[in-house]
Protein backbone atom coordinates (compact mmCIF):
# COMPACT_ATOMS: atom_id res chain seq x y z
CA UNK A 1 0.00 0.00 0.00
CA UNK A 2 1.69 3.36 -1.10
CA UNK A 3 2.24 6.50 1.53
CA UNK A 4 -0.35 9.26 1.25
CA UNK A 5 1.74 12.16 1.71
CA UNK A 6 5.38 13.77 1.97
CA UNK A 7 7.19 15.86 4.55
CA UNK A 8 6.92 19.20 4.41
CA UNK A 9 4.52 21.65 1.88
CA UNK A 10 1.72 23.81 3.18
CA UNK A 11 -2.09 24.17 3.23
CA UNK A 12 -3.17 27.42 1.55
CA UNK A 13 -6.93 28.35 0.99
CA UNK A 14 -7.80 26.67 -2.37
CA UNK A 15 -10.59 28.64 -3.95
CA UNK A 16 -11.63 25.40 -6.15
CA UNK A 17 -15.29 26.05 -5.83
CA UNK A 18 -15.13 29.09 -8.40
CA UNK A 19 -15.00 26.39 -11.05
CA UNK A 20 -14.74 22.70 -9.83
CA UNK A 21 -18.44 21.97 -10.48
CA UNK A 22 -18.87 23.77 -13.45
CA UNK A 23 -18.43 21.35 -16.96
CA UNK A 24 -15.54 22.07 -19.34
CA UNK A 25 -16.57 24.57 -21.98
CA UNK A 26 -15.91 24.48 -25.74
CA UNK A 27 -14.18 28.27 -25.78
CA UNK A 28 -15.46 30.55 -28.87
CA UNK A 29 -12.89 30.25 -32.12
CA UNK A 30 -10.70 32.98 -31.58
CA UNK A 31 -10.34 35.02 -34.89
CA UNK A 32 -6.32 35.33 -34.71
CA UNK A 33 -3.80 32.67 -32.80
CA UNK A 34 -0.57 33.70 -32.42
CA UNK A 35 1.54 30.83 -31.74
CA UNK A 36 4.85 30.56 -30.32
CA UNK A 37 8.16 28.46 -31.33
CA UNK A 38 8.93 27.52 -27.85
CA UNK A 39 6.65 26.47 -26.02
CA UNK A 40 8.13 23.10 -24.95
CA UNK A 41 11.35 22.27 -22.81
CA UNK A 42 14.40 21.70 -25.29
CA UNK A 43 14.97 23.21 -28.75
CA UNK A 44 12.50 25.98 -30.05
CA UNK A 45 11.09 24.97 -33.14
CA UNK A 46 11.72 26.47 -36.79
CA UNK A 47 8.87 27.64 -38.79
CA UNK A 48 7.83 24.88 -41.72
CA UNK A 49 5.47 27.56 -43.22
CA UNK A 50 5.32 31.36 -44.32
CA UNK A 51 4.03 34.58 -44.69
CA UNK A 52 0.72 33.78 -46.88
CA UNK A 53 0.43 29.84 -46.57
CA UNK A 54 -3.00 28.53 -46.25
CA UNK A 55 -2.83 26.12 -43.10
CA UNK A 56 -5.86 24.03 -40.99
CA UNK A 57 -6.32 23.11 -37.52
CA UNK A 58 -3.64 20.49 -37.16
CA UNK A 59 -1.42 21.61 -39.70
CA UNK A 60 2.59 21.22 -39.00
CA UNK A 61 3.83 25.16 -38.65
CA UNK A 62 7.23 24.49 -36.56
CA UNK A 63 9.79 21.56 -36.15
CA UNK A 64 13.30 21.44 -35.02
CA UNK A 65 15.69 18.69 -35.83
CA UNK A 66 16.82 18.46 -32.29
CA UNK A 67 15.41 15.27 -30.09
CA UNK A 68 14.71 17.20 -26.86
CA UNK A 69 11.63 19.37 -28.75
CA UNK A 70 8.16 19.47 -29.69
CA UNK A 71 6.26 20.32 -33.15
CA UNK A 72 4.15 23.10 -33.63
CA UNK A 73 1.00 22.90 -35.03
CA UNK A 74 -1.86 25.55 -36.38
CA UNK A 75 -4.83 25.19 -34.44
CA UNK A 76 -7.22 27.12 -36.65
CA UNK A 77 -7.77 26.89 -40.50
CA UNK A 78 -6.50 30.36 -41.95
CA UNK A 79 -3.77 32.17 -43.64
CA UNK A 80 -0.34 32.62 -41.97
CA UNK A 81 -0.22 36.82 -41.35
CA UNK A 82 3.35 36.89 -39.99
CA UNK A 83 5.92 35.34 -37.82
CA UNK A 84 7.45 37.91 -35.61
CA UNK A 85 8.27 38.19 -31.43
CA UNK A 86 5.19 38.31 -29.64
CA UNK A 87 4.35 38.39 -25.92
CA UNK A 88 5.02 34.68 -24.21
CA UNK A 89 4.24 33.79 -21.23
CA UNK A 90 7.48 32.21 -19.70
CA UNK A 91 9.81 33.88 -21.88
CA UNK A 92 8.20 37.63 -21.76
CA UNK A 93 8.68 37.68 -25.85
CA UNK A 94 9.53 34.76 -28.16
CA UNK A 95 8.75 34.60 -32.29
CA UNK A 96 5.54 33.00 -33.41
CA UNK A 97 3.28 32.22 -35.56
CA UNK A 98 0.20 34.21 -36.15
CA UNK A 99 -2.74 32.95 -38.15
CA UNK A 100 -5.78 34.72 -39.12
CA UNK A 101 -8.95 32.52 -39.24
CA UNK A 102 -11.56 31.89 -41.86
CA UNK A 103 -13.86 30.93 -39.78
CA UNK A 104 -14.94 27.47 -41.58
CA UNK A 105 -12.60 25.59 -38.85
CA UNK A 106 -11.23 22.86 -41.57
CA UNK A 107 -8.94 20.42 -39.80
CA UNK A 108 -6.07 17.88 -41.13
CA UNK A 109 -7.38 14.46 -41.52
CA UNK A 110 -5.29 12.14 -39.80
CA UNK A 111 -5.84 8.35 -39.78
CA UNK A 112 -6.66 6.95 -36.11
CA UNK A 113 -5.81 4.47 -34.94
CA UNK A 114 -6.63 1.41 -32.49
CA UNK A 115 -5.20 2.27 -29.39
CA UNK A 116 -4.99 -1.14 -28.46
CA UNK A 117 -2.96 -2.33 -32.04
CA UNK A 118 0.42 0.26 -31.76
CA UNK A 119 3.03 -1.09 -30.73
CA UNK A 120 5.41 1.10 -28.54
CA UNK A 121 7.79 2.22 -31.53
CA UNK A 122 4.48 3.43 -33.25
CA UNK A 123 3.20 5.27 -30.53
CA UNK A 124 6.52 6.87 -29.69
CA UNK A 125 6.47 8.18 -33.32
CA UNK A 126 2.77 9.35 -33.31
CA UNK A 127 2.69 11.09 -30.15
CA UNK A 128 5.93 12.95 -31.36
CA UNK A 129 3.84 13.85 -34.81
CA UNK A 130 0.99 15.38 -32.56
CA UNK A 131 3.90 17.63 -30.96
CA UNK A 132 2.52 16.16 -27.35
CA UNK A 133 4.14 17.45 -24.45
CA UNK A 134 3.69 17.79 -20.77
CA UNK A 135 0.28 19.45 -19.67
CA UNK A 136 0.82 19.70 -16.19
CA UNK A 137 2.70 23.35 -16.58
CA UNK A 138 6.35 21.94 -17.35
CA UNK A 139 5.97 21.15 -21.31
CA UNK A 140 8.32 18.68 -21.58
CA UNK A 141 8.48 16.79 -24.87
CA UNK A 142 5.94 13.63 -23.95
CA UNK A 143 7.60 10.85 -26.62
CA UNK A 144 11.16 11.51 -25.11
CA UNK A 145 9.62 10.89 -21.30
CA UNK A 146 8.29 7.95 -22.91
CA UNK A 147 11.51 6.80 -24.78
CA UNK A 148 14.10 6.12 -21.62
CA UNK A 149 17.48 5.84 -22.62
CA UNK A 150 19.56 2.66 -22.69
CA UNK A 151 20.57 1.20 -19.31
CA UNK A 152 17.69 3.04 -17.57
CA UNK A 153 15.02 0.54 -16.49
CA UNK A 154 11.99 1.69 -15.73
CA UNK A 155 9.08 -0.24 -13.37
CA UNK A 156 7.16 1.94 -12.63
CA UNK A 157 4.57 4.64 -14.41
CA UNK A 158 2.63 7.83 -12.08
CA UNK A 159 -0.30 9.20 -13.50
CA UNK A 160 -0.45 12.33 -11.87
CA UNK A 161 -4.19 13.84 -10.91
CA UNK A 162 -3.33 15.42 -7.55
CA UNK A 163 -3.56 18.91 -9.32
CA UNK A 164 -2.32 20.48 -6.21
CA UNK A 165 -2.34 24.07 -7.11
CA UNK A 166 -4.81 26.34 -5.61
CA UNK A 167 -7.95 27.74 -7.97
CA UNK A 168 -6.97 24.86 -10.77
CA UNK A 169 -9.45 22.66 -11.24
CA UNK A 170 -8.98 21.51 -14.96
CA UNK A 171 -7.48 18.37 -14.53
CA UNK A 172 -10.19 17.39 -11.88
CA UNK A 173 -12.90 18.64 -14.44
CA UNK A 174 -10.75 16.09 -17.08
CA UNK A 175 -10.77 13.12 -14.84
CA UNK A 176 -14.28 13.30 -14.08
CA UNK A 177 -15.39 13.94 -17.46
CA UNK A 178 -13.11 12.03 -19.74
CA UNK A 179 -12.31 9.22 -17.68
CA UNK A 180 -12.29 6.50 -20.24
CA UNK A 181 -10.75 8.36 -22.74
CA UNK A 182 -7.63 9.30 -19.95
CA UNK A 183 -7.77 5.54 -18.84
CA UNK A 184 -7.13 4.42 -22.59
CA UNK A 185 -4.00 7.18 -23.03
CA UNK A 186 -2.47 5.55 -19.40
CA UNK A 187 -3.29 1.96 -20.86
CA UNK A 188 -1.01 3.18 -24.07
CA UNK A 189 1.61 4.53 -21.60
CA UNK A 190 2.34 1.72 -19.84
CA UNK A 191 2.24 -0.78 -22.96
CA UNK A 192 4.64 1.84 -24.24
CA UNK A 193 7.11 1.39 -21.07
CA UNK A 194 6.09 -1.92 -20.46
CA UNK A 195 5.55 -1.31 -17.15
CA UNK A 196 3.69 -3.13 -14.94
CA UNK A 197 3.34 -1.12 -11.70
CA UNK A 198 0.84 1.90 -11.66
CA UNK A 199 -0.02 4.22 -9.35
CA UNK A 200 -2.78 7.09 -10.31
CA UNK A 201 -2.44 10.04 -7.48
CA UNK A 202 -5.21 12.41 -6.78
CA UNK A 203 -6.01 14.86 -3.70
CA UNK A 204 -8.87 13.75 -1.58
CA UNK A 205 -10.85 16.31 -1.80
CA UNK A 206 -11.81 14.78 -5.91
CA UNK A 207 -13.38 11.86 -4.34
CA UNK A 208 -15.59 12.34 -7.67
CA UNK A 209 -12.40 11.51 -10.00
CA UNK A 210 -10.86 9.04 -7.41
CA UNK A 211 -14.34 6.99 -7.85
CA UNK A 212 -14.47 7.61 -11.63
CA UNK A 213 -10.76 6.59 -12.04
CA UNK A 214 -11.46 3.56 -9.62
CA UNK A 215 -14.24 2.56 -11.17
CA UNK A 216 -12.98 2.35 -15.04
CA UNK A 217 -10.00 0.76 -13.72
CA UNK A 218 -11.55 -2.28 -11.90
CA UNK A 219 -9.72 -5.52 -12.54
CA UNK A 220 -6.64 -3.63 -13.99
CA UNK A 221 -3.69 -5.05 -12.79
CA UNK A 222 -1.11 -3.46 -11.16
CA UNK A 223 -2.77 -0.29 -10.89
CA UNK A 224 -3.70 1.22 -8.04
CA UNK A 225 -5.76 4.67 -7.45
CA UNK A 226 -4.45 5.92 -4.51
CA UNK A 227 -5.70 9.32 -2.57
CA UNK A 228 -3.47 11.34 -1.29
CA UNK A 229 -3.35 13.79 1.79
CA UNK A 230 -4.47 17.40 0.42
CA UNK A 231 -1.23 19.12 0.49
CA UNK A 232 0.63 21.94 -1.81
CA UNK A 233 2.90 20.67 -3.34
CA UNK A 234 1.96 16.98 -3.30
CA UNK A 235 1.68 17.23 -7.24
CA UNK A 236 4.97 18.16 -7.81
CA UNK A 237 7.36 15.11 -9.46
CA UNK A 238 9.46 14.29 -6.76
CA UNK A 239 6.58 14.78 -4.25
CA UNK A 240 4.57 12.08 -5.68
CA UNK A 241 7.65 9.87 -5.88
CA UNK A 242 8.65 10.00 -2.38
CA UNK A 243 4.75 9.95 -1.41
CA UNK A 244 3.77 6.74 -3.43
CA UNK A 245 7.43 4.70 -3.71
CA UNK A 246 9.54 6.33 -0.90
CA UNK A 247 11.50 6.66 -3.92
CA UNK A 248 14.26 10.06 -3.90
CA UNK A 249 15.19 11.77 -7.52
CA UNK A 250 19.03 12.52 -7.17
CA UNK A 251 19.68 16.13 -7.53
CA UNK A 252 19.88 17.67 -11.06
CA UNK A 253 18.23 14.17 -11.59
CA UNK A 254 15.14 12.93 -13.40
CA UNK A 255 12.29 10.15 -12.30
CA UNK A 256 13.75 8.16 -14.51
CA UNK A 257 16.62 8.27 -12.42
CA UNK A 258 14.88 5.95 -9.64
CA UNK A 259 13.00 4.06 -12.38
CA UNK A 260 9.62 6.38 -12.90
CA UNK A 261 7.65 8.01 -15.22
CA UNK A 262 5.10 10.50 -14.28
CA UNK A 263 2.70 12.19 -16.59
CA UNK A 264 -0.53 14.09 -15.73
CA UNK A 265 -3.93 13.23 -16.15
CA UNK A 266 -4.21 15.63 -19.75
CA UNK A 267 -1.66 13.96 -21.35
CA UNK A 268 -3.03 10.75 -21.09
CA UNK A 269 -5.97 12.26 -22.76
CA UNK A 270 -3.69 13.86 -25.55
CA UNK A 271 -1.88 11.01 -26.26
CA UNK A 272 -4.93 9.08 -26.55
CA UNK A 273 -6.79 11.77 -28.71
CA UNK A 274 -3.78 11.46 -30.69
CA UNK A 275 -3.58 8.04 -31.25
CA UNK A 276 -7.09 7.00 -31.04
CA UNK A 277 -8.55 9.91 -32.87
CA UNK A 278 -5.68 11.27 -35.11
CA UNK A 279 -5.55 14.74 -33.80
CA UNK A 280 -2.20 16.73 -32.90
CA UNK A 281 -1.94 18.94 -29.62
CA UNK A 282 -3.70 22.55 -30.89
CA UNK A 283 -6.41 22.47 -28.03
CA UNK A 284 -5.85 22.07 -24.27
CA UNK A 285 -8.20 22.97 -21.29
CA UNK A 286 -7.45 25.89 -19.29
CA UNK A 287 -8.97 27.52 -15.87
CA UNK A 288 -9.93 30.81 -16.10
CA UNK A 289 -10.18 31.63 -12.71
CA UNK A 290 -10.06 34.21 -9.81
CA UNK A 291 -12.45 36.69 -7.50
CA UNK A 292 -12.37 39.77 -10.04
CA UNK A 293 -13.50 37.28 -12.73
CA UNK A 294 -17.49 37.31 -13.38
CA UNK A 295 -18.02 33.86 -14.42
CA UNK A 296 -14.96 31.66 -13.91
CA UNK A 297 -15.18 28.35 -15.75
CA UNK A 298 -12.77 25.76 -17.21
CA UNK A 299 -12.41 26.38 -21.27
CA UNK A 300 -10.83 24.17 -24.01
CA UNK A 301 -9.00 26.45 -25.65
CA UNK A 302 -7.12 26.80 -28.95
CA UNK A 303 -3.31 27.64 -28.50
CA UNK A 304 -2.65 30.33 -29.37
CA UNK A 305 -5.53 32.05 -28.19
CA UNK A 306 -4.94 35.56 -26.16
CA UNK A 307 -5.98 35.84 -22.83
CA UNK A 308 -7.93 38.88 -23.01
CA UNK A 309 -10.15 36.71 -25.66
CA UNK A 310 -10.50 33.80 -22.81
CA UNK A 311 -11.10 36.29 -20.21
CA UNK A 312 -13.64 38.09 -22.14
CA UNK A 313 -15.47 34.70 -22.36
CA UNK A 314 -15.70 34.33 -18.88
CA UNK A 315 -17.61 38.14 -19.05
CA UNK A 316 -14.47 39.98 -17.74
CA UNK A 317 -13.37 41.75 -14.90
CA UNK A 318 -15.34 43.12 -12.03
CA UNK A 319 -13.57 45.12 -9.53
CA UNK A 320 -9.76 46.56 -10.12
CA UNK A 321 -7.31 43.83 -11.36
CA UNK A 322 -4.12 43.70 -9.77
CA UNK A 323 -2.36 40.76 -11.30
CA UNK A 324 -3.04 38.38 -14.21
CA UNK A 325 -0.71 34.79 -13.98
CA UNK A 326 -0.47 32.30 -15.87
CA UNK A 327 -0.80 28.84 -13.63
CA UNK A 328 -1.83 28.68 -10.27
CA UNK A 329 -0.71 31.05 -7.48
CA UNK A 330 1.96 29.36 -6.10
CA UNK A 331 4.09 28.63 -9.09
CA UNK A 332 2.43 30.82 -11.86
CA UNK A 333 3.71 33.95 -13.26
CA UNK A 334 2.39 37.19 -13.78
CA UNK A 335 2.07 38.60 -17.20
CA UNK A 336 2.72 42.02 -18.39
CA UNK A 337 0.48 41.79 -21.25
CA UNK A 338 -3.48 40.25 -21.83
CA UNK A 339 -2.01 39.86 -25.54
CA UNK A 340 0.05 36.53 -23.68
CA UNK A 341 -1.26 33.83 -25.41
CA UNK A 342 -2.44 30.59 -24.39
CA UNK A 343 0.52 27.69 -25.41
CA UNK A 344 0.68 23.77 -24.17
CA UNK A 345 1.50 24.80 -20.98
CA UNK A 346 -1.20 27.10 -19.87
CA UNK A 347 -3.27 25.48 -17.17
CA UNK A 348 -4.75 28.58 -15.91
CA UNK A 349 -5.36 32.13 -16.53
CA UNK A 350 -6.25 33.46 -12.82
CA UNK A 351 -7.03 37.08 -12.02
CA UNK A 352 -6.43 38.80 -8.48
CA UNK A 353 -7.81 41.55 -7.80
CA UNK A 354 -5.81 44.82 -6.28
CA UNK A 355 -5.94 44.26 -2.75
CA UNK A 356 -5.11 40.25 -3.07
CA UNK A 357 -2.26 41.20 -4.45
CA UNK A 358 -1.31 44.61 -2.49
CA UNK A 359 2.61 43.86 -1.18
CA UNK A 360 3.36 43.94 2.28
CA UNK A 361 6.81 45.19 3.71
CA UNK A 362 9.47 43.19 4.55
CA UNK A 363 10.58 42.90 8.14
CA UNK A 364 13.97 41.63 9.66
CA UNK A 365 14.11 37.17 9.75
CA UNK A 366 12.96 36.62 13.26
CA UNK A 367 14.55 32.65 12.82
CA UNK A 368 11.02 31.22 13.76
CA UNK A 369 11.95 28.17 10.74
CA UNK A 370 9.17 28.32 9.51
CA UNK A 371 10.47 28.00 6.10
CA UNK A 372 12.54 25.08 7.43
CA UNK A 373 9.61 23.40 8.07
CA UNK A 374 7.58 23.91 5.33
CA UNK A 375 10.37 23.13 2.67
CA UNK A 376 9.47 19.46 1.01
CA UNK A 377 12.93 19.68 -0.61
CA UNK A 378 14.24 19.43 3.23
CA UNK A 379 16.72 22.91 2.54
CA UNK A 380 17.22 25.44 4.37
CA UNK A 381 15.77 28.66 3.35
CA UNK A 382 17.04 30.79 5.86
CA UNK A 383 20.69 30.07 5.19
CA UNK A 384 19.96 30.57 1.77
CA UNK A 385 18.52 33.73 1.54
CA UNK A 386 21.48 34.95 3.66
CA UNK A 387 24.16 33.76 1.41
CA UNK A 388 22.28 35.37 -1.83
CA UNK A 389 22.13 38.61 0.16
CA UNK A 390 25.34 38.84 0.90
CA UNK A 391 26.61 37.54 -2.60
CA UNK A 392 28.42 34.49 -2.00
CA UNK A 393 27.19 32.69 -4.91
CA UNK A 394 29.52 29.71 -4.58
CA UNK A 395 28.06 29.10 -0.74
CA UNK A 396 24.77 27.84 -2.20
CA UNK A 397 25.69 24.55 -3.54
CA UNK A 398 26.24 23.51 0.30
CA UNK A 399 23.22 24.54 0.47
CA UNK A 400 21.43 22.52 -2.23
CA UNK A 401 20.07 25.50 -4.09
CA UNK A 402 19.87 24.11 -7.39
CA UNK A 403 17.30 21.42 -5.90
CA UNK A 404 14.92 24.20 -5.06
CA UNK A 405 11.73 23.87 -6.96
CA UNK A 406 10.31 27.30 -6.69
CA UNK A 407 7.70 26.11 -4.76
CA UNK A 408 6.80 29.16 -2.96
CA UNK A 409 5.68 27.01 0.59
CA UNK A 410 8.76 29.37 2.55
CA UNK A 411 7.75 32.36 1.25
CA UNK A 412 3.64 31.37 2.04
CA UNK A 413 4.77 30.39 5.96
CA UNK A 414 7.14 33.54 6.53
CA UNK A 415 6.01 36.15 9.17
CA UNK A 416 8.47 38.54 7.91
CA UNK A 417 7.04 38.50 4.27
CA UNK A 418 10.46 38.14 2.76
CA UNK A 419 10.39 37.69 -1.03
CA UNK A 420 12.48 34.24 -0.90
CA UNK A 421 11.59 32.83 -3.78
CA UNK A 422 12.54 35.77 -5.80
CA UNK A 423 16.18 35.78 -3.80
CA UNK A 424 16.52 31.90 -4.43
CA UNK A 425 15.84 32.54 -8.42
CA UNK A 426 18.30 35.11 -8.06
CA UNK A 427 20.84 32.92 -6.43
CA UNK A 428 20.12 29.97 -8.64
CA UNK A 429 20.97 31.80 -11.57
CA UNK A 430 24.22 33.39 -10.72
CA UNK A 431 25.19 29.75 -9.54
CA UNK A 432 24.60 28.32 -13.15
CA UNK A 433 26.35 31.21 -14.46
CA UNK A 434 29.79 30.16 -12.34
CA UNK A 435 29.28 26.32 -12.90
CA UNK A 436 29.63 27.42 -17.13
CA UNK A 437 32.32 29.79 -16.72
S1 LIG B 1 10.14 31.90 7.95
FE1 LIG B 1 10.94 33.94 7.46
S2 LIG B 1 11.26 34.84 9.48
FE2 LIG B 1 11.06 32.63 9.84
S3 LIG B 1 13.19 31.85 9.73
FE3 LIG B 1 12.35 31.67 7.70
S4 LIG B 1 13.00 33.56 6.66
FE4 LIG B 1 13.21 33.93 8.88
S1 LIG C 1 10.79 27.61 -2.79
FE1 LIG C 1 12.62 26.29 -2.63
S2 LIG C 1 13.42 26.68 -0.58
FE2 LIG C 1 11.30 27.45 -0.62
S3 LIG C 1 10.07 25.77 0.13
FE3 LIG C 1 10.10 25.56 -2.12
S4 LIG C 1 11.82 24.20 -2.54
FE4 LIG C 1 12.07 24.91 -0.42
Amino acid sequence: MARTTFKGGIHPRYFRELTRDKSIKEAKLPDKVIIPLSQHAGAPAEPTVKVGDEVKAGTEIGKSDKFISSLVHSSLSGKVVAIEKHPHPVLGSAQAIVIEGDGKDEREEFTPRDPEGVTPEEARKIIARAGIVGLGGAAFPTHVKLTPPEGKEIDTFILNGAECEPYLTGDYRIMVEKTNEVVQGLKIIMRTLGVKQVYVGIEKDKAEAIASLREALRGEEGVEVVPLEVRYPQGAEKQLLKTLLNREVPIGGLPLDVGCVVNNVGTALAIYEAIGLGKPLYERVVTVTGRVVNDPVNLRARIGTPISNLIEECGGFRGEVGKVIIGGPMMGLAQHSLDTPVTKGTSGILCLGEKEVALKEETPCIRCARCVDACPMNLLPTEIRKEVRARRWERLSEYNILNCMECGCCQYVCPADIPLVHLFKVGKSELRRIKRS
